[in-house]
């Protein structure tokens, strides 16, 4: 059965926060706040439409539980009755490490979240400072454990290539998330948005985000280490609903998990030649990875042509009694 996420945004509510990097109307699409009626209005006609997929019920784009108390409990309320365990199975939120204490984490338990994401953005506080985040790795660390004590579900979202930050630091960053154990994580490689402080400071020559080519190289080395500590790989880059006019500079790609999986199976072929002299390869790939195995315009075939000066081939699963010496490239998901 597929599952839905039916979004809420509540967009710069409760926040007295000037993150450089946001701009939350323009990364939401989403100008206005709901009321609570509004939001149970909407729930009530996106269910109707659910066409029997599950779904959760999510409140992003805010930092939700740093609304005052009576304000998230309407909200709650008004989400709360269309969790019924089998078609709407819980609500996830997005918030800050700092937003989170037991007091805050017993009103989300009575009212039905099972999910919660956090913004730690980076590991490394000079970053974080640099950020104007105002919060510490060592909140988000406090926060990821009492999540996970309470019996949520966590999720931890993070962005390389924010101000301070460098390939060393990220990687760094990605190993101090994954010894957090979270159950899943989204990394969002740093966007330069326009109206936010980060745009001033690209324009003023004292920002360079990271290139497209080294986002998508670290993203792939990050997918790797998450996935053998079996932590899920959720979203990698922004959505692609953001539209072309608000993006200043950065790694911005549509596509930009494809690009990552297509970086992480060009790193697979390399370990697959490493130390061999092979001649002509022919790769045995999952069927339906072929695409991303070959790359935008077969774009690993070249690659290892001109590294290696040879030919290859990239084949799915199905053909494999045709070569029967094909080299089994493991998948990614
Ligand atoms: S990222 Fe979150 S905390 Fe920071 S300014 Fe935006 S809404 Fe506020």
């Amino acid at each position: 059965m597929k599952h839905a996420n039916i979004g809420i945004f509540i967009p710069h509510l409760a926040c007295n926060h000037s993150c450089v990097f946001c701009n939350q109307v323009k990364i939401s699409g989403h100008e206005s706040v709901p009321s609570p009626d509004e939001v149970s209005r909407c729930l009530k006609s996106a269910v109707s439409r659910l066409e029997g997929r599950t779904a959760e019920i999510a409140f992003f784009g805010g930092s939700f539980t740093g609304l005052d108390t009576d304000t998230m409990t309407e909200y709650l309320k008004a989400a709360y009755p269309f969790i019924d365990g089998k078609t709407v199975t819980g609500i996830r939120l997005s918030t800050r490490p700092d937003y989170i204490n037991n007091e805050i984490l017993s009103i989300l338990r009575r009212y039905g979240v099972t999910d919660i994401e956090l913004g730690a953005q980076s590991m490394d506080d000079g970053v974080l400072s640099l950020s104007a985040r105002g919060h510490s790795a060592a909140d988000t660390e406090r926060a990821s454990r009492l999540i996970k004590e309470n019996g949520f579900r966590l999720v931890l979202q993070f962005m390389p290539g924010l101000p301070g930050d460098s390939p060393e630091k990220t990687l760094a960053t990605a190993e101090k998330i994954a010894s957090l154990c979270p159950d899943g994580v989204r990394i969002y490689p740093t966007v330069v948005i326009r109206g936010t402080k980060l745009a001033s400071l690209y324009e003023s020559g004292e920002f360079t985000p990271y290139s497209l080519e080294t986002a998508v190289s670290l993203s792939a080395k990050m997918y790797e280490l998450f996935s053998k500590k079996g932590i899920s790989v959720l979203r990698m880059g922004l959505h692609s609903d953001i539209k072309a006019e608000d993006i200043v500079a950065g790694p911005f790609h549509p596509a930009f998990g494809e690009l990552v999986y297509s970086e992480i199976y060009k790193n697979r072929f390399d370990e697959a030649m490493m130390g061999k002299n092979i001649k002509n390869p022919v790769f045995r790939v999952k069927k339906n990875e072929l695409s991303m195995a070959l790359g935008q315009k077969k774009k690993n075939v070249s690659y290892i042509e001109d590294k290696y000066g040879i030919l290859s081939e990239i084949i799915c699963d199905d053909e494999r009694s045709v070569y029967s010496d094909a080299i089994a490239i493991p998948s990614i998901h």
